[in-house]
This record gives structure tokens, C-alpha cells and sequence, in this order.
């Protein structure tokens, strides 16, 4: 089977489209010739043409033009009424001619066959009253004309199509470079890029695949830092409860200090099963289709249950909570929202030192309600800002670990905030604290 390349796709709409034109054209112009009356009238006023021509030319100088013309397959012969007749015409034919008082050309007779040869006669083409027959023999010519326009189109296909060929080299050679790094992009290889310096659609396209390389390079370099984090995070529990069990099963932890041991295990296993927690919250969030019920409620009162719900870690800190609220119904999904005012006063207790001060405090105005989370904490360096809503990250992960933090709990707080269309930001100054804004239109 032949390969239909786009080469020779291109090449042969080109032939289609002239030999479509032409016979489109030839087919208006024999719809044009059909109309005889007007060919007819064309051969009229040529013969007349020439019998003006005549009658203004010397009598003696008659027979060079007629020299001239019959190189042009004109014939002609001037008669008069009993003179010897050319062209094999008979009596009859000519009669017309002569009782003719005008100088208008009559048709005399048609030489029938492929191409007719007319035979016109023009009367009193002087005062004397004689007459000029024409005869025109346009078939050597017309077999000139059909072979220069044969020729023509032939070479108009040769060169056109050549010149085709050489063009959609323009076209395919893009084409190619495209299909060729897409093969090598299936294969695994997301560094290749397209180098160009097309400013057409082509260069956008390969500006467009480019782009799609780069963002596919960020996502998989994403995904292998998320299963490495993953695995990370699971294997540092994993480990510790493995020493822990064994060392107690073996008798290696005295009877007395068994139970502080089985207290680790626990908390690694709280550790573990808060992971898998964020991380299904993380993967239904991320997937289209998570249940988002937005219903309308009072924000204030969200807030404050929330803070009630901690006074346990803030209390046992000691530290001292300032709530600035104000009655604002929002509309967003409850229970997510509860998960982001959790995380974020979590956090802002988990980070603060004792006796320190936790803010909360509402903003409201006509286009959107603001709530601040300040805290008096260690503050995060600037340095880390860009990345504390990235998955895992922890600034000091040592610490982090130990609070039975995995870096996961402000990325799913964004990722809420997000879904809700609304905003995230933060503010914080090493050693000082850290103000958590989140912007909800209303
Ligand atoms: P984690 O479970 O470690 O708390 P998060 O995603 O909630 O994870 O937070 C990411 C990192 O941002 C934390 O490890 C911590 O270093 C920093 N961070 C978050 N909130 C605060 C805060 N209020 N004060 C200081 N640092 C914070």
C-alpha cells in the first residue's frame, strides 16, 4: 500500500486544483462558444473589417494584402456579378451578394467538417459594385493554439508540481521534527525540546509542545518526590515500632521501662494513621470528584468551636487567645473549612512557645471577609516561606516529627482554600511569629 505521505497529499491536491480550474474553465468557455450568434457575429464584423480595409487600399496594391492575410488563413478574391467564381461557390451561393444595395457582409456558406471554414461575402465593396469573398480557415490556427495551451498546462503541472514538492518540504520537515520527539517524549525522555525560529503556527506549536514538556518534567519530578516523602514518612514509624516490639519481645527493655516503650509505639502508630489520613484527604482533594457540599453558615461560629475544641494544647501551654470575631454567614463546604481553621490554629499553637499569644481576628468588609491567625511563635525564615505550602515540606523537620507534624497539613489547607476560590497568605518574621491570612469573597 502507498504511504500516504502529507509530501504527497500536498503535491496531488495541487494537479487536483489545476485540472479542476481548467476543466472548470473549459467548460465556461465552451458554454460561451456554444452561443454561435456571437462567433458568427465576430466573423461579420472581421470580414466587414476587412473589406473596409480593401475598399480605403489601392486597387493595385489588393492583391499583397490579400498575401498578408492568407498567412493568417484568410482568403479572399474580389468579383463581380458574371466573373468567374472562387472558392467552388455556385451561382446561387453568390446571388445574394449582388442584389445586395448595402455594403453589409452576408454569410455564404459553411464549409461543414471539425473546424468549419467560413465563407463570407462582402457587397459593393467599391463603386463599381464589386464584391469581396472571404474565406477563413481558422484550423491550422486553432491547431496551434491547442497545442501551445496543451504545452502550457503541461509545463504549468511539471514545474508547479515540482515547486510543490520543494515548498511542502517547508511543511513536513516541521511535521517530522514534532512526530519524532513526540516518539522520543513516549519513550520516557521528557528533556527533549524543539529548537526554532518559526514565528508562525508552527513555532507556536512547538512553543506549545515545549511547554507541555517542561510542565510534564515538573510533574513527574513531583510524583518522585512525593512517592520518595511518602515511602520516607512511612518508614520512619515503621522502623521505630519494628526496634520497639522486638526489643521488648527479646526482653532487652526491663519490665519497668516496657510501658514509656509501648507509649512511643503508640504515638507511631497515631503517626502513621494521621498520614494516611492527610494523604487520602490530599488524593480526593486532588481528584475532580470530591464531595463539595457548600452550605451557608456562620464563619465566627466555626471559629470559635474550633478554638474550643483545642483548649487542651493551648491551655496546656499556657497561652493566651485573642479572638476578635464578628456574626458573617460565608457559604463553603462546613467540614472542609473546619479542616483549615484546624490546621492553621494547630499549627499556631504547636509552633508557639509558652505563655505566648494567639490572635484571631475577623475582617469584614462588603466584598469579602478576611481572618488573621497571628501568633507570637518562632516564626518560619524567610528563605522557607515559598515552600511551607509545598507537600512535606517542614522547616525543621526534626521538630515538626516530633509534634507528630508530616508537612502535609498546610498544602491540604491551600488546596481547600483554593477549591473554594479564595486565598492564602502568609506573613512571618524569624523569632517573632507568623500571621496566617485566608481572604473569602463574599
Ligand atoms: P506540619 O505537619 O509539619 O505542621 P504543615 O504543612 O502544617 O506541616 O506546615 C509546614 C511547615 O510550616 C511546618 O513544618 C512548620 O515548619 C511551618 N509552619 C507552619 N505553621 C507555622 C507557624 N504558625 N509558625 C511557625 N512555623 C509554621
Amino acid at each position: 500500500m502507498i504511504k500516504k505521505s502529507l509530501r504527497v497529499r500536498i503535491v496531488s491536491t495541487f494537479i487536483i486544483i489545476v485540472l479542476a480550474s481548467l476543466f472548470l474553465s473549459f467548460g465556461i468557455t465552451s458554454l460561451f462558444s456554444e452561443r454561435k450568434v456571437t462567433l458568427e457575429q465576430q466573423f461579420l464584423t472581421i470580414t466587414g473589417d476587412i473589406a473596409t480595409l480593401l475598399d480605403l487600399t489601392d486597387p493595385d496594391q489588393r492583391d499583397k494584402v490579400m498575401d498578408i492575410l492568407s498567412d493568417y488563413h484568410i482568403y479572399g478574391a474580389v468579383i463581380k456579378e458574371g466573373s468567374e467564381l472562387p472558392f467552388s461557390l455556385t451561382e446561387t451561393k453568390v446571388s445574394p451578394l449582388f442584389q445586395s444595395t448595402t455594403s453589409e457582409p452576408l454569410f455564404l456558406d459553411i464549409e461543414k467538417g471539425p473546424n468549419p471554414v467560413r465563407l463570407i461575402g462582402v457587397p459593393n465593396i467599391d463603386n463599381s459594385g464589386s464584391s469581396l469573398i472571404l474565406k477563413m480557415d481558422f484550423t491550422g490556427f486553432l491547431e496551434i493554439m491547442q497545442r501551445i495551451l496543451l504545452v502550457g498546462l503541461f509545463i504549468v503541472l511539471l514545474i508547479g508540481s515540482f515547486l510543490i514538492l520543494l515548498a511542502a518540504h517547508y511543511i513536513v520537515e516541521p511535521v517530522k521534527r514534532l512526530t519524532s520527539a513526540a516518539k522520543e517524549m513516549a519513550t520516557g525522555n521528557l528533556t527533549v525540546r524543539l529548537k526554532h525560529k518559526k514565528k508562525d503556527e508552527f513555532g507556536e506549536l512547538m512553543d506549545s509542545f515545549n511547554h507541555m514538556a517542561s510542565e510534564l518534567q515538573k510533574i513527574d519530578k513531583m510524583r518522585e518526590d512525593f512517592v520518595s516523602n511518602v515511602s520516607h514518612e512511612i518508614q520512619s514509624p515503621i522502623t521505630s515500632i519494628r526496634g520497639f516490639t522486638v526489643a521488648i519481645r527479646d526482653g532487652i527493655i526491663p519490665a519497668d521501662r516496657q510501658k514509656e516503650h509501648l507509649e512511643i509505639i503508640y504515638q507511631e502508630t497515631l503517626r502513621l494513621s494521621k498520614l494516611s489520613d492527610h494523604l487520602l484527604r490530599l488524593a480526593s482533594l486532588d481528584s475532580e470528584h470530591h464531595p463539595y457540599h457548600p452550605v451557608k453558615y456562620r464563619l465566627d461560629e466555626q471559629l470559635r468551636r474550633v478554638i474550643l475544641v483545642a483548649e487542651p494544647l493551648w491551655t496546656e501551654k499556657n497561652l493566651d487567645i485573642e479572638l476578635d470575631l464578628q456574626a458573617c454567614p460565608v457559604k463553603a463546604d462546613h467540614d472542609l473549612f473546619e479542616q483549615v481553621w484546624q490546621n492553621l490554629i494547630n499549627n499556631a499553637i504547636k509552633y508557639s512557645d509558652e505563655d505566648g499569644v494567639i490572635e484571631v481576628i475577623m475582617e469584614v468588609n462588603d466584598l469579602a471577609v478576611r481572618v488573621h491567625i497571628t501568633d507570637t511563635g518562632k516564626g518560619i525564615p524567610e528563605i522557607d516561606l515559598p515552600h511551607i505550602f509545598d507537600r512535606f515540606y517542614m522547616v525543621d523537620k526534626a521538630r515538626s516529627q516530633s509534634d507528630g507534624g508530616n508537612g502535609l497539613g498546610l498544602s491540604i489547607a491551600r488546596k481547600i482554600v483554593e477549591l473554594h476560590d479564595c486565598k492564602i497568605e502568609v506573613k512571618s518574621t524569624e523569632g517573632k511569629g507568623t500571621c496566617f491570612t485566608v481572604s473569602i469573597p463574599l
